[in-house]
């Protein structure tokens, strides 16, 4: 028997056990903001916290690569898809609960609706993340926000499946939250489920600050092209030396500069548009040549928000991906 029939064998066995809805050879551009990428061998959607760790255990036994995803903003896959299992967490996996002050939250749950739940109910302190297209487990991943704020510092608790498929529940100072930076990265844990505390106020003023922010994002973002959101990092460190990465671009007239379909968007420089038919490469010879273009002129070098998935199943910031 082939070594590709034999993985082939494994995969139909991982979903004979009770792992939630499947799919082989799904293409991955309909599972990411940018619609780049070629087929993903299994994507499997789980319902439950026990089918996530089933299909960790089996992955980690049989040392299939399993890339874990949410709403897929942030993530740049590859033309070549994943020879691997693409563990989806969304819709089927979304319940959220409140009480008093507290949110829980699965970890498939959409952080817009997540955030209207949050203002209907009069709690206050994820007005910042009203726009943020993804779920809450890229979120807390990424102790994704604003340039001020992180969900991290609503964060009580975070439930995992860890590498070994078991559950296990962190507090927030375990999970060390920094600017779009948290413990959990690189670790293969699979949050499952969230525990949000926030406080009380009018929800007519949670309501006015959620406008405001989608308001102005509507001024600043473009809103037509598939997009990724911001693809470089906007560090504190790097306002005070530079400024912020789409400031820079500008200033380096990079507006406009176009790669096959992809190109440094007109509206805000630090957003990557795919015109249509942009490949991975595209993109990331247009994150190198960005790159390339700032460290000659000012010295300073960018680094990605964005990530990028091999082919083999490694996620790494887009950068190091090389063009
Ligand atoms: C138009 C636009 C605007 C955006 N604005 C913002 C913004 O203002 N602030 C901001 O911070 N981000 C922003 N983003 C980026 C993105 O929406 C966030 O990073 C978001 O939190 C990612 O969630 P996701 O579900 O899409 O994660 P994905 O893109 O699917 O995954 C991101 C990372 O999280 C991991 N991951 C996802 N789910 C889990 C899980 N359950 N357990 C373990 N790991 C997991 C993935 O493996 C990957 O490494 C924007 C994106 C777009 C397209």
């Amino acid at each position: 028997m082939s070594s590709r029939q034999a993985y082939r064998d494994l995969l139909d066995k991982l979903v004979k056990l009770d792992v939630g809805q499947y799919t082989f050879d799904v293409p991955l551009s309909s599972y990411n903001s940018w619609q780049i990428g070629g087929p993903a061998d299994l994507l499997i959607e789980p319902g439950r916290a026990d089918q996530v760790a089933a299909v960790v255990r089996f992955a980690s036994q049989f040392r299939i690569p399993l890339v874990v995803i949410g709403q897929g903003t942030n993530l740049l896959f590859d033309d070549a898809g994943l020879r691997g299992v693409v563990l989806k967490l969304g819709e089927n996996f979304s319940a959220v609960t409140i009480e008093e002050n507290r949110i829980t939250a699965e970890s498939g749950a959409w952080v817009p609706g997540l955030a209207r739940k949050a203002m209907l109910a009069g709690l206050a302190g994820l007005e910042h993340t009203i726009g943020i297209p993804g779920t809450v487990g890229g979120l807390v991943l990424m102790n994704g926000g604003s340039q001020r704020k992180g969900i991290g510092e609503n964060v009580r608790r975070v439930e995992v499946v860890n590498r070994e498929g078991r559950m296990l529940a962190l507090n927030r100072e375990e999970c060390a939250f920094s600017y779009r930076r948290s413990a959990l990265q690189g670790t293969g844990a699979v949050v499952v489920r969230v525990e949000l505390e926030c406080e009380r106020r009018d929800p007519r003023r949670i309501r006015h600050l959620m406008l405001d922010d989608l308001r102005e994002r509507r001024r600043k973002f473009p809103r037509k092209e598939p997009n990724c959101g911001s693809v470089f990092l906007s560090t504190s460190e790097m306002h005070a030396s530079v400024g912020p990465p789409g400031k820079v671009i500008e200033e380096a007239a990079l507006k406009g500069v176009r790669i096959g379909d992809a190109e440094i968007s007109h509206q805000h420089a630090n957003f990557i548009v795919n015109h249509g038919s942009a490949s991975s490469g595209d993109v990331l010879a247009l994150i190198a040549h960005v790159r390339h273009v700032v460290n000659s002129r000012i010295g300073f070098d960018l680094c990605c928000e964005v990530r990028y998935v091999s082919p083999e199943g490694v996620i790494m910031p887009a950068h190091q991906a090389g063009p």
